[in-house]
């Protein structure tokens, strides 16, 4: 059966992004690679505001996550956390084996930046990891605040996580200060899983190449050499960078600030049609994602009801909670390629499928 997705990642995909992957293959040392590489790398950073390359990994983010932590972390690394991935990067930088200390806040609340500035004032830090765009539970943390703070700083390398918010809303990587900035593929991007973007700082690069133990694959070192090569440090995922190009030049048909617009509004579009069923966000107010929301499960509702309902009878799919949240809140997305029609189309899906959805029985 064929539905379409509408969970935060992965996204539906385009059939011209799908197209784009069914080219023959090239080598990845061939002068056709290195000129597939070298004609996507303006846009690129076009995208990411930075005058510095943007390396292509073939992994999903995590490897990039993970490989950041590797790469920087010399002294200690503070993780901000305020939902399911930012709290597993924490422990990814314990399974890498440094030292680390969690600054925690409640999921759904975003990272406070007086925080942030109490605890890097300890001077024991020289890195720290932020996700932008809590997935989890649709929380959008004041990126420019907390970069102004980070950069008060100037020993500590900023490794930030784009996943679901690059593409979306602008992030002016170079402008804000950001040493090391991730994303990956099956978000924003609108392309399938696999490929994940990494944009690394001189000064990120100078920590790492005073590290001895960084590894292999996700060695920014490497990237950087290849990258002056045109290349990648292994053999890449070739159909994903066909669909990359492909939705490079879709976003620049568009234009990079319609896109911007096109994401805000359609937010505020799926917000305002729950908003009047009478659900409310989860995430604090004022910190609602731009690229999904994410809704308090205030009416109580069989949410696995409703998505049976809205993949059998409307073939699409929403998502009913992500780990401790799962029933207590829903999640919807508008990355990618949504537009005003599709958006209105799975409203009134959703108030179709909303209309057959039982209450749940009040617990105790
Ligand atoms: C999806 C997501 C990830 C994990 O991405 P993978 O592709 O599964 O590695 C990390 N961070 C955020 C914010 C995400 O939304």
């Amino acid at each position: 059966m064929s539905y379409k997705l509408f969970i935060p990642g992965p996204i539906a995909v385009s059939e011209k992004t799908l197209r784009a992957m069914a080219q023959p293959m090239i080598g990845h040392r061939s002068p056709d690679f290195v000129a597939l590489y070298n004609s996507i790398q303006p846009d690129l950073q076009a995208l990411m505001f930075t005058k510095d390359p943007v390396y292509l990994s073939t992994s999903s983010a995590w490897g990039c996550m993970e490989g950041a932590i590797r790469n920087v972390v010399k002294k200690k690394v503070l993780n901000c956390m305020n939902g399911a991935f930012s709290d597993k990067w924490f422990d990814v930088s314990k399974r890498c084996g440094k030292d680390a200390t969690a600054l925690k806040f409640d999921w759904g609340q975003p990272v406070d930046p007086d925080a942030v500035r109490a605890e890097l004032a300890t001077g024991q830090y020289d890195a720290i990891t932020l996700i932008h765009n809590e997935t989890s539970c649709g929380c959008m943390s004041d990126l420019p605040a907390l970069m102004a703070v980070i950069r008060e700083f100037p020993e500590v390398i900023s490794i930030v996580d784009t996943v679901s918010s690059f593409s979306a809303v602008p992030i002016k990587k170079d402008e804000l200060g950001i040493d090391v900035l991730i994303t990956g593929s099956q978000k924003a991007l609108a392309l399938p899983p696999g490929l994940a973007l990494l944009s690394v700082s001189k000064r990120a690069l100078e920590r790492a190449a005073a590290l001895p133990d960084r590894g292999y694959y996700f060695d920014f070192l490497e990237f950087q050499a290849n990258h002056e090569k045109g290349m990648t440090p292994s053999t890449p995922c070739i159909a994903l960078i066909y669909a990359l190009k492909s939705k490079l030049e879709d976003i620049k048909a568009e234009g990079i600030d319609a896109r911007f617009a096109r994401h805000a509004r359609l937010n505020q579009t799926v917000r305002d049609f729950l908003f009047a069923k009478g659900f409310k966000l989860f995430p604090k107010e004022g910190y609602g994602s731009i690229s999904l929301n994410c809704f308090a499960n205030t009416l109580n509702i069989d949410l696995s009801a409703l998505n049976k309902t809205l993949k059998t009878k409307h073939a699409l799919v929403i998502d009913g909670g992500y780990g401790k949240l799962k029933g207590k809140t829903f999640r919807i997305s508008n990355m990618g390629d949504e537009t005003d029609a599709t958006i209105a189309a799975l409203l009134k899906s959703l108030d179709a499928a909303l209309a057959e959805t039982p209450v749940l029985a009040a617990a105790g």
